[in-house]
Order: C-alpha cells, then sequence, then structure tokens
C-alpha cells in the first residue's frame, strides 16, 4: 500500500475530501511503463472508487499540456498521463523523426503538477500484433475535412491510439485542448462510435505571451521563424473585428493574405467552419457557433490555430 493511502485510509472517516487531498499532495508518482503495471495499476485505483482523471500526450511537454493535467488534477481523485509518440497519426516520416522527445523533463513536471501515475510506454507495448493490423474507425464527416484532408490517415491513427489507451486507463474523463480543435470532434465521434463511457472534456488553447498557440512543434523554429510566428494569432483575432462588417470570404481572404506575406509562412488551409459539424460555412448566421481554423507552414514546421468568430 503506498504511504499516502495509508494515511488517508486512518483519516478516511473525515471524509472524501480530506482523502483526496492526501491522494493529491503526494509527490510519489509512478513511472510505469508496462501494460501489464497499468492493468494493475487502474484495478487498484477502481477497486478503491477512485475516479481516474487521463490526459494522453506526446510528451515534449509545456505549459498548454499542464494547463490540462492542472485540471485533470483538480477534478480527480487520481491522474493518469500518457506520454507516448504515436507512430501511426504521422503522415510525414520526417515529422516523426523530428517530433521533439524530452522524457525526463517531462517527468520532472508532471511529478510537479500532482499527476498520480505515468504511462511511458514502447511502440511494441502499445502494439503488440504491429501498428497496422488495427481496425479501421467509424469517425464520420468531421474526420474528413480540413486535418482529415490534408493529413490522410492521420486521425485514424488518433482513433487507434486514443482507444487503445482509453481500453487500458479505462478514464471517467479525458481531457484534450482546444488548439487542436477538430480532433476533439473526432475523438467524440469514435467515443459514440465505440460506445464507450468516458467524458470528454474540452480545454482552452494556452498562449505564449506573445499570442502564439504553445505547441511541441515550437521547439523546431529558428529564431526568425519564432518571432514571427505570433503573426498568425495576430491575424486570426484581428479578423474577428474585421468579419463584424465583412462577409465570411473576405474575412477568409484577409487572414490568408496577411500570413502568407510574412517571410517563410505559408498558410495551408484556413476554413471558416459551423463549430459542431465542422462544415464550412459561406454566411455568418449559418451556424450558431462558427470557428476558424488554420494550419501554416513556418518553412517546414506546421503549425495549426483556430479562434471563435460566433
Ligand atoms: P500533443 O502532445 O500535441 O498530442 O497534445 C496533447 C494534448 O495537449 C492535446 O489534447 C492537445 O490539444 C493539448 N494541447 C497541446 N497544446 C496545447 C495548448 N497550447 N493549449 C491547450 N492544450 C494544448
Amino acid at each position: 500500500m503506498r504511504e499516502e493511502e495509508e494515511i488517508s485510509g486512518r483519516v478516511s472517516l473525515r471524509g472524501f475530501r480530506l482523502r483526496q487531498i492526501l491522494i493529491k499532495s503526494s509527490s510519489d508518482m509512478q513511472i510505469i511503463r508496462s501494460v501489464g503495471e497499468l492493468t494493475d495499476y487502474v484495478a487498484k485505483q477502481k477497486n478503491n472508487r477512485h475516479s481516474i482523471g487521463f490526459v494522453p500526450t506526446m510528451g515534449a511537454l509545456h505549459a498548454g499540456h499542464i494547463s490540462l493535467v492542472e485540471r485533470a488534477v483538480k477534478e480527480n481523485a487520481v491522474t493518469v498521463v500518457s506520454v507516448f509518440v504515436n507512430p501511426t497519426q504521422f503522415n510525414n516520416p520526417e515529422d516523426l523523426a523530428t517530433y521533439p522527445r524530452t522524457e525526463e523533463a517531462d517527468i520532472r513536471l508532471l511529478a510537479k503538477a500532482g499527476v498520480s501515475a505515468v504511462f511511458v510506454p514502447t511502440v511494441k507495448e502499445i502494439y503488440p500484433d504491429g501498428a497496422h493490423t488495427v481496425k479501421t474507425y467509424d469517425l464520420g464527416s468531421v474526420a474528413e475535412v480540413m486535418e482529415g484532408k490534408h493529413r490522410p490517415g492521420h486521425f485514424q491513427g488518433v482513433a487507434q491510439v486514443v482507444h487503445r489507451l482509453f481500453e487500458l486507463v479505462n478514464p471517467d474523463r479525458a481531457y484534450f485542448g482546444e488548439k487542436d480543435f477538430q480532433q476533439i470532434a473526432v475523438i467524440r465521434s469514435m467515443v459514440a462510435s465505440e460506445h464507450l463511457d468516458v467524458e470528454i472534456v474540452p480545454c482552452p488553447i494556452r498562449r505564449a505571451d506573445d499570442g502564439l498557440a504553445l505547441s511541441s512543434r515550437n521547439t523546431l523554429l529558428t529564431p526568425d521563424q519564432r518571432m514571427r510566428a505570433p503573426g498568425i494569432y495576430e491575424a486570426l483575432k484581428d479578423s474577428v473585428e474585421y468579419s463584424l462588417n465583412h462577409s465570411v470570404r473576405a474575412t477568409h481572404d484577409t487572414v490568408v493574405e496577411r500570413i502568407d506575406a510574412i517571410p517563410e509562412m505559408k498558410v495551408e488551409y484556413f476554413e471558416i467552419v459551423d463549430a459542431r459539424t465542422l462544415m464550412p460555412v459561406e454566411e455568418w448566421d449559418e451556424a450558431s457557433e462558427v470557428q476558424g481554423c488554420i494550419t501554416v507552414f513556418n518553412g517546414k514546421v506546421r503549425l495549426i490555430d483556430n479562434i471563435r468568430y460566433r
């Protein structure tokens, strides 16, 4: 039995809240590398009726990830974070090869944030029968547009790993960042089609002081590219006011022209969509919630961002 559980056992009559606080105040985070250990850990939490919050990540952690983790720690008895660079969601081998990996620093950050267990598996551990021998998920139309169109196979890979991790961790709640706006819709779709019992909790985008959406890939930018990168959010932010007296088309074009004018930057796509269905809108009043989703190549680094219009 872990020390904090013994303590919480002794004071359990004083109530559930105190017990939760004691569990969370331990910095004794478990580092789990195998599916077997994880299964045992999860079974123990379920036996103790501890609610499980889960934050799946690919590591190279920054304050954006930590904001999800802090929310999970606040809302659940235990929080499990996975750090796994999932090869099946990369459609570009160079992107996979250059993806930043900072395991030691990640583990330190997670321990400090009050995480109960971090799961750091190998590819073999996640896909014992090989990564490409698994089924195809029914993800619906939300997976066909934008990232789905430009990164073939990406969302199948995301669904594959998130489904596998959900099976292993069996969380009550799972936390996802709105930076990957479309990903949340795709995960919800997978959860519905697989009849999974997990609450998907969307969390707001965390930005650097200069407005750039925090991303593990930001570390791959040259100093000049990093200096110019806030231009993406500036164009998006200014376009919200512009949209109040301009058409969807004009708003779209002004964003693309402004970002394409920045050295080394090229918009891959910018779509103004119904925030629920992710289908493009032509008029502002076509949907009750309208989102602008953008992908920009800054040199070779692909950055994504999004903004709410209505
Ligand atoms: P990743 O490690 O990029 O797969 O991201 C893991 C989770 O962190 C995903 O749910 C992301 O949407 C979320 N995330 C990444 N960057 C940010 C950010 N700047 N703000 C909020 N959430 C983020």
